[in-house]
C-alpha cells in the first residue's frame, strides 16, 4: 500500500538500476490532449529525449513496445461489423507508424534505434528476429518493437510480455497515460477513496481484477516470473525515476 510513513527509507524497487527492460508505451499516450492530432510531436519529442537521456546515463538496455490505440484498435471496427482480423491488422499497422515517429524522435535525441516489426515491411524497417533484437540492444541500440506479435486478436501487452520473455527483460515498465500513476485498490477516478498499492502480487491483480494490463500479458508474466512496473509515464522525469530502480507507481511481482 502506498504508505510512506514509515520511518526507514523504502528499499528501491530495483537492488541498482534495471539493466535490461521492455518499456511498453500506448499509442494513445502520443496523442494530443488538446487538439485532435493522433501523434503529438511535442510529446513525442520530450518521451523521446527523456529515453534518450536515460537510457544513456544508465546504459539500461531497452525494448520498447509501442500500442496504436490513437490511430485504431481492432475491436474498434470489430464492433461495426468488420473481420476481426482486418480490423486487427489495421491496428498493428497504427503500430508501425507510432514506432517510426518514435525512432525519428529518439534518433534526433541523440540514441541510436531500431525498429523492429512483427508484421515484415523491408523498405521501412527490419522484421523482428530475437537475435537481431538482441545483437541490437548488446550494441547499446534501443529496440523499437512494432506490430505487437504479428498476429490479430491481442493488444499491445501480451506481446510486450512475450518479448520481454524472449530477450530476457528483468522487467515490463508499463507506462500510464490517464493520470493514474499506478495500481489501486479501485479506479481513482471514479472511487477517491481507492488505495494506491506500492507493491502487489500477480494474484492478487488476477483475483481482484485490477484492469491495469490485460489479463493474458499479467498471467504470462505471472508464469514466466516478469515483475511489471506500472507507473505515469506522461509525468517528467518519471521514466528515468522508473530505469533508477526508484519506488515510483506500483511493482507487480
Ligand atoms: N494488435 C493485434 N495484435 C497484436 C498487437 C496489436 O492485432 O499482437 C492490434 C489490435 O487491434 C490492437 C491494435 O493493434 O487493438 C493496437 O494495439 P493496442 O490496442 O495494444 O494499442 P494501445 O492500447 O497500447 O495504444
Amino acid at each position: 500500500m502506498s504508505d510512506e510513513s514509515a520511518e526507514e527509507p523504502a528499499e528501491p524497487f530495483a537492488p541498482s538500476r534495471w539493466k535490461r527492460v521492455v518499456l511498453k508505451i500506448s499509442g494513445e499516450a502520443l496523442a494530443s490532449t488538446s487538439s485532435d492530432e493522433t501523434i503529438d510531436s511535442a510529446i513525442v519529442s520530450r518521451l523521446a529525449k527523456e529515453i534518450a537521456a536515460s537510457c544513456g546515463e544508465f546504459g539500461t538496455e531497452m525494448a520498447v513496445v509501442v500500442g496504436g490505440g490513437n490511430i485504431w484498435r481492432g475491436t474498434l471496427g470489430a464492433g461495426e461489423g468488420m473481420d476481426r482480423a482486418t480490423s486487427d491488422a489495421m491496428g498493428m499497422l497504427g503500430t508501425v507508424i507510432n514506432a517510426l515517429a518514435l525512432q525519428d524522435a529518439i534518433e534526433r535525441a541523440g540514441q541510436p534505434t531500431r525498429v523492429l516489426s512483427a508484421v515484415h515491411m523491408a523498405e521501412v524497417c527490419e522484421p523482428y528476429i530475437r537475435r537481431r533484437a538482441l545483437r541490437h540492444l548488446e550494441k547499446g541500440r534501443v529496440v523499437i518493437l512494432a506490430a505487437g506479435m504479428g498476429s490479430p486478436y491481442f493488444t499491445t501487452d501480451t506481446p510486450a510480455a512475450l518479448r520481454a520473455a524472449e530477450i530476457d527483460a528483468e522487467v515490463i515498465m508499463k507506462g500510464t497515460h490517464s493520470g493514474v500513476d499506478g495500481v489501486y485498490s479501485a479506479d481513482p477516478r471514479i472511487r477517491p477513496d481507492a488505495v494506491r498499492y506500492d507493491e502487489i502480487g500477480f494474484m492478487d491483480v488476477i483475483s481482484q481484477d485490477l484492469r491495469v494490463m490485460d489479463l493474458t500479458a499479467v498471467t504470462f508474466c505471472r508464469d514466466n516470473q516478469i515483475p511489471i512496473l506500472v507507473f505515469d509515464i506522461m509525468s517528467p522525469g518519471n521514466v528515468r525515476a522508473a530505469l533508477a530502480g526508484e519506488r515510483i507507481g506500483t511493482l507487480i511481482s
